[in-house]
């Protein structure tokens, strides 16, 4: 019998990656999806929240695919319905959110996942073994996108809680974390504010140890630049690309077969739920509010 799942907020995300994952993958089978203005499903039925979802039909888990903002309570609600629980990234606002889902998890037996999705690249996968017991000496990240083109109409991620330019940026941050062999420590950050706006259009951030910087940008309409860049202490050359699907090692590229993301991060997920555990990766996240407990603030032009 596969497992009965239903995504829980309908957006761009769960439309595009989440259905066809689900879909594809025979652990699971899709049974709902729930948003309080969702008003026609991918051929499954709609709830407009979980209440209605688990008074009408049997469910086994959930994929949180709404704003972070409002991932804990949902997350919280479904734990203690005995649901195991996949969290979109980033999987809440804030870190006390995450470690309270943690215990929560573990306190009911049940499986928690942050689902990071640009770690299931399997290039990622490649990188992190070149670079195991490797000594760093330079890492450079530049995450460069144009956020009209990405994020038209999503009101909701410049407002507190809303992430700004981290909500790309964090994706860069979940491959550093997974690939690097010590933790990103930040010790300084510039964060960029548009007058108008709650949330950074852009950011700079320098980690403790050597040379190692983040730069992430939503003002940039030449194409996208998702690159991350790092040379080793003896002398080695490591690229990520294109998000981290593409490697490069000393300027060649290295093949990396496997899975896409999203099919990868479901076959984690039924990994999990199957062996009764939970994999709760804060580390992205803990970087991100290091940076706005400590970054400097600069007001920049307001957006429209
Ligand atoms: P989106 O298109 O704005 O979708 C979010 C959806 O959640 C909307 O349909 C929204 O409904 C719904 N929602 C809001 N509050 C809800 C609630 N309390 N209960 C149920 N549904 C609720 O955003 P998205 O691009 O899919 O992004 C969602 C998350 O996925 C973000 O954390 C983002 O970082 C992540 N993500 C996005 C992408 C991407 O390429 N877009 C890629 C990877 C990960 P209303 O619009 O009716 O409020």
């Amino acid at each position: 019998m596969p497992a009965r799942i239903a995504i829980v907020g309908y957006g761009k995300i769960a439309r595009d990656q989440h259905v066809p994952a689900i879909r594809d993958n025979p652990f699971f089978e899709l049974v709902a999806v729930v948003g309080p203005r969702v008003t026609e499903g991918p051929g499954v039925p709609v709830f407009a929240d979980l209440v209605s979802l688990l008074a009408a039909t049997a469910v086994n888990a959930v994929a949180i695919c709404t704003p972070p903002d409002v991932r804990h309570g949902i997350a919280r609600d479904a734990l203690a319905a005995g649901l195991d629980v996949l969290l979109e990234k980033p999987p809440t606002a804030t870190s006390g959110a995450i470690e309270n889902l943690r215990a929560e998890a573990g306190r009911r037996g049940r499986t928690l996942f942050t689902a990071w999705h640009a770690q299931h690249n399997a290039a990622v996968t490649a990188a992190r073994a070149l670079l195991a017991g490797a000594v760093i000496r330079r890492l450079s990240i530049a995450w460069f996108e144009d956020v009209r083109k990405w994020h038209p109409g999503q009101a909701w991620i410049w407002a507190p809680g809303g992430f700004g330019v981290f909500d790309p940026g964090i994706n860069a941050l979940s491959i550093a974390t997974a690939i690097l062999p010590m933790p990103l420590i930040v010790t300084a950050a510039e964060l960029s504010f548009p007058a108008n706006r709650q949330a950074p259009i852009a950011a700079t951030l320098e980690f403790a140890g050597g040379d190692f910087r983040a730069e992430m940008d939503w003002r940039h309409s030449e194409g996208e630049c998702w690159t991350i860049g790092i040379e080793t202490e003896d002398g080695r050359r490591i690229e990520l690309l294109e998000g981290g699907a593409v490697l490069l090692l000393d300027g060649v590229r290295q093949a990396a077969p496997g899975p896409a993301e999203y099919p990868a991060l479901y076959a984690r997920f039924a990994e999990l739920v199957a062996a009764r555990r939970s994999d709760v990766d804060a580390e992205p996240l803990r970087i991100v509010a290091d940076a706005f407990m400590i970054g400097r603030r600069t007001t920049v032009e307001s957006f429209d």
